[in-house]
């Protein structure tokens, strides 16, 4: 649109400013809006200390500037204590529903509830949505509780098409599914955008704390688009 010739504007109108101020009121709008656009104005663990460097609070880590303490929150440490700290948060909360959701799972509310000796089903999980500042990419965080898993045991992952399971049919080809599983839990099927996940170095992880028994698998979607769906591999065939 082109200002300078509507009806009304003067040209170099409104400079009652001087030349320094507004080039402050610039920079500082040019700051807010990288800021606001990073999601650092809303980030809980940067801090900037009395020497102007960025403390990461949740990692205490310290960066000699704002692009170094993102590069930072990109990195595996931060994102891996990032999902420890949503784990530990939702946990309390958690507990409650988990005993809620047994109850009601059961069908018969006579039933009574055993909370030290849990049947080997389903470990308990939550998903993350998270978002890449710096390139944008969508991508998930899971986070399994393996608190039984049989000695010696690490859960493993697969990615599986929509024509491959054979569980939820039709078979869609707009999802993929991730598997994860741990002896001698039940197999835990995730069904996620069929988007091709980002594969480079460092930016899909998984991680098992031998300790805790927490499991977590971090992927990031790629933005381009999947290829079209006629490449997709078929659905398997039998050749009998
Ligand atoms: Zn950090």
């Amino acid at each position: 649109m082109d200002y300078q010739n509507r009806v009304g504007s003067k040209k170099g109108g409104g400079g009652l400013a001087s030349w320094s101020q507004t080039n402050a009121n610039l920079r500082e709008r040019q700051r807010k809006l990288a800021l606001e656009s990073i999601d650092l104005a809303k980030d809980p663990y940067i801090f900037k200390n009395h020497l102007g460097l960025f403390e990461c609070k949740l990692c205490l880590t310290t960066h000699v500037n704002d692009g170094s303490y993102l590069s930072h929150t990109q990195g595996r440490k931060h994102q891996l204590n990032l999902a420890r700290r949503e784990a530990k948060e939702r946990e309390s909360r958690r507990h409650d529903v988990d005993l809620s959701q047994q109850q009601s799972a059961t069908g018969t509310e006579s039933q009574p509830l055993k909370r030290k000796t849990p049947k080997i089903g389903r470990p308990g999980y939550n998903i993350m949505k998270v978002k890449d500042p710096l390139t944008r990419q969508l991508g998930l965080t899971f986070h399994l509780e393996f608190p039984e898993i049989a000695l010696d045991e690490v859960p493993r992952y697969r990615f599986m098409s929509a024509f491959e399971q054979r569980v939820d049919l039709p078979p869609d080809k707009r999802f993929q599914y991730l598997i994860i599983s741990a002896e001698p839990y039940e197999n835990c099927a995730f069904k996620i955008d069929a988007r091709e996940i980002d594969q480079r170095n460092g930016r899909f992880w998984t991680y098992f704390d031998k300790d805790t028994k927490d499991y977590y698998l971090q992927l990031f979607f790629n933005n381009t688009p999947r290829r079209p769906a006629a490449s997709l591999p078929a659905a398997p065939v039998k050749n009998n």
